[in-house]
């Protein structure tokens, strides 16, 4: 890299060229005539010694010209640099410079908008679990706490579906409480209300954490018993009808009366008699009914009557 010069004023190199103009002037001039020393004789400088004056100016001539040699690179050097200087901050490389910054700006943007989109993701992903817990909650009969009638019958479409995807059983008991009417004439509806709680706790004790529990309608019951066949079902409906026989209700623990509740249940099963959840219910239904015409607290699997 050259040596930068220090001082490169216009001026200085101006006052060369006067020197050289001079210089070059009174050579020429004093090698055609002599008028020239003559003048200067007057003005009191000796000129005798044409020669040795002619000597010196072209000394200063040389000395100017290497002076304004060394200031004329120096002005090229410096341009040069300058102009590298520029052309680094020269529209394209500004262009390029700053679409690098943008990039850069736009990464960072992107960066912190895939944070957010996370951080929304997970929100959404918690309020997606909350909306679940409220369909729940929604899904409840107020008094009982079970599942209520909308969603036990949705719930058996899907359970269903699953069983016959997987290639299992499925069993379903419509369990009706036997005589309840009395119930409530006998001791009023706030005891029938506590009746009806009850029992709800007592079958949903007796029922796997995998079976589901409904309130169907009134005093009706529907529990779905994904992979269970209507043998062990019916194992099951018997457990349920005979603790619900000997569960002591107490009605008016005042009088320390004490009243006996009994269901009847209704069975059938997926895939022995029916294969769609229409079907299953209103089978379960028909069963129940043949129950409670048998006389009551008892458990009946449907039967398919042969068509005459
Ligand atoms: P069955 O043995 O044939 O089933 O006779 P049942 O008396 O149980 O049946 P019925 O259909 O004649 O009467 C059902 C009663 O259940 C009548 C209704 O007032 C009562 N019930 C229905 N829902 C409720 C409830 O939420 N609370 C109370 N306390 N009673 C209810
Ligand atoms: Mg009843
Ligand atoms: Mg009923």
């Amino acid at each position: 890299m050259a040596k930068k010069l220090p001082v490169i004023s216009k001026s200085l190199r101006f006052r060369l060229w006067i020197i050289i103009f001079l210089s070059s002037l009174f050579l020429m001039y004093s090698s055609l005539s002599d008028s020239f020393v003559n003048f200067l004789t007057k003005l009191g400088i000796d000129m005798s010694e044409k020669g040795i004056l002619a000597i010196g100016m072209v000394v200063i001539l040389f000395i100017s010209l290497f002076g304004l040699g060394l200031l004329e690179k120096a002005y090229y050097t410096n341009k040069k640099e300058e102009d590298d200087k520029t052309s680094e901050t020269s529209p394209s490389n500004s262009i390029k410079a700053d679409s690098g910054i943008i990039h850069q700006i736009l990464n960072e943007k992107l960066t912190h908008l895939q944070d957010k989109l996370e951080q929304v993701s997970q929100h959404s992903h918690s309020l997606h679990g909350e909306n679940e817990t409220l369909v729940r909650l929604a899904a409840k009969d107020g008094l009982t706490g079970l599942y209520n009638h909308a969603y036990i019958k949705e719930r058996l479409k899907q359970e269903l579906y699953r069983c016959q995807r997987y290639d299992h059983p499925l069993s379903l008991l419509m369990i009706d409480i036997d005589d309840f009417k009395s119930i409530n004439d006998n001791y009023g509806h706030v005891v029938g209300d506590r009746v009806l709680k009850t029992l709800s706790m007592l079958m949903q004790e007796i029922i796997r954490p995998s079976d589901i529990l409904g309130r169907y309608g009134g005093e009706e019951f529907l529990a779905i018993l994904p992979q269970t066949n209507s043998e062990n079902s019916f194992a099951v409906a018997e457990r349920i009808r005979e603790n619900i026989e000997f569960y002591e209700f107490e009605v008016h623990p005042s009088k320390n009366k004490i009243s006996q509740v009994t269901v009847s249940i209704g069975l059938c099963a997926y895939p022995d008699h029916g294969q769609t959840p229409e079907d299953l219910i209103a089978f379960a239904d028909e069963s129940l009914y043949a129950a409670k015409r048998e006389g009551k607290n008892r458990v009946t699997i449907f039967h398919a009557v042969a068509p005459s």
